[in-house]
């Protein structure tokens, strides 16, 4: 197959700054020479790299718009949305792993910790010598997490948190968890050492999504920590739903990237697979699939970018997000569904992308708020009402 070439119909890369185009860059070589070589056997075998940990720390890949002075690289939104979007052109497991690094580990600590633990948390995680992991979903409560079980008890200096976290990203390959729990009339925040006593974390096995990615359960039994392990500005619903707006952003960027690669794939397929006599790209459906995609593509690509811009200067809200997050992901897992078809029975195949994206999407479309919690985001946003109950 030909060299990867991104779709860019309407001169996108004009409206990047040249750092943001060499963050770009420098993380699309990576993925092409050292992560997608491998990635069908890893999806085959269930795993994630973990033996890349230490390239996508010197990458500056995890929580990469955190301040310097804490480990990070200070970049902006716009270069973070355009890291997701070349990870995702690899594997959604990968985004999804950084994306749980940086948006849902390191910016809750950064938003809601103490100075104490900015400092003792963000430079290790910033390195990958500690992987975190968020804890909120539990397996009777996901889109109404309001609803949830644990709860976190004072007894005297400590708090004794007990309760069962599911579907949660990296959980087994983690040091340190984000956990939320009830605690009399609201929720709270808390960093928990995964070796404490009372806290196990085992793997869910048998996904045919994101198969390159470790998906867990938290199971808190008991689990003493200090005051000192809890969010100190967590205070209620608010601090998780405002973490998942932040990775949520990542995926509207990143579900391009998934969608670019299936589309490039699916062109250069077209233009060499010979049906009768001829290029499959000289027929007129294949030709209007191709034009539809290219110009769904586009519209996220515009779409993700001016939220990003927005966010850039403190203009975005939650509903911006919702917005972006909703429609790219359908629209690259219509993308990614359209592609399979192109390539026939090769499209099932992990020898080509498409097969493994289209399944990967059928998480993404799930987690981080579902599409149609997404929509009933939207709709309150333009209507006023709120019609999640
Ligand atoms: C691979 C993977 C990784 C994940 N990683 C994490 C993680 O790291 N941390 C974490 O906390 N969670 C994680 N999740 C969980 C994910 O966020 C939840 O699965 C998601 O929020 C949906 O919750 P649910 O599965 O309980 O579905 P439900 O909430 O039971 O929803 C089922 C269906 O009902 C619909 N629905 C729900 N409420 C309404 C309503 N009011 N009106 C109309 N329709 C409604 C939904 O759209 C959906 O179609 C992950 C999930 C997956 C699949």
């Amino acid at each position: 197959m030909a060299p990867y070439k991104q779709l860019d119909f309407l001169s996108l890369d004009d409206q990047f700054s040249e750092d943001e185009r060499m963050v770009r860059d420098t993380v699309r070589e990576w993925v092409g020479d050292r992560f997608l070589p491998g990635i069908a056997e890893q999806f085959e075998a269930g795993n994630f790299p973990m033996e890349f940990v230490p390239e996508l720390a010197d990458l500056g890949v995890f929580g990469p718009t955190t301040p310097e002075e804490y480990g990070g690289a200070g970049l902006n939104n716009v270069a973070y949305g355009l890291i997701c979007q070349e990870l995702e052109r690899g594997d959604s497991g990968l985004r999804s792993f950084v994306s749980v690094q940086g948006s849902l580990v390191m910016w809750p600590i950064l938003e809601y910790g103490s100075e104490e633990q900015k400092r003792q948390w963000l430079p290790q995680l910033a390195a990958g010598k500690v992987i975190g992991c968020f804890g909120l979903t539990e397996p009777d409560f996901g889109s109404n997490p309001g609803g949830m079980l644990t709860t976190a008890v004072r007894k005297g200096k400590d708090w004794v948190l007990n309760g069962r976290k599911m579907w949660i990203t990296n959980g087994t390959v983690s040091q340190l968890s984000v956990v939320f729990a009830r605690h009399e009339d609201t929720y709270l925040g808390f960093l928990v050492e995964n070796d404490r006593p009372g806290f196990s974390a085992p793997e869910q096995k048998h996904k045919f999504s994101l198969r390159a990615s470790v998906t867990s359960e938290l199971v808190l039994e008991d689990v003493v920590v200090p005051d000192s392990a809890r969010l100190p500005l967590a205070k209620g619903l608010r601090a998780p739903l405002s973490c998942l707006t932040q990775a949520r952003y990542g995926i509207s960027w990143g579900a391009v990237g998934a969608a670019q690669a299936c589309f490039d794939e699916a062109l250069s397929y077209a233009k060499e697979r010979i049906v009768f006599d001829k290029p499959l790209a000289a027929f007129q459906i294949p030709q209007k699939k191709l034009a539809d995609m290219a110009t769904q593509i586009t519209l996220g690509q515009l779409l993700a970018l001016r939220v990003g811009r927005l966010k850039d200067q403190g203009r975005y809200t939650p509903a911006h997000v919702s917005m972006a997050k909703r429609n790219n992901v359908a629209m690259a897992l219509d993308v990614a569904r359209t592609c399979r078809d192109m390539l026939g029975a090769n499209g099932i195949s992990l020898e080509y992308q498409v097969g493994r994206h289209m399944c990967n999407l059928e998480s993404v479309i799930t987690y981080e708020g579902t599409h149609d919690i997404h929509t009933l985001a939207i709709g309150q946003e333009l209507t006023g009402i709120q019609a999640f109950r």
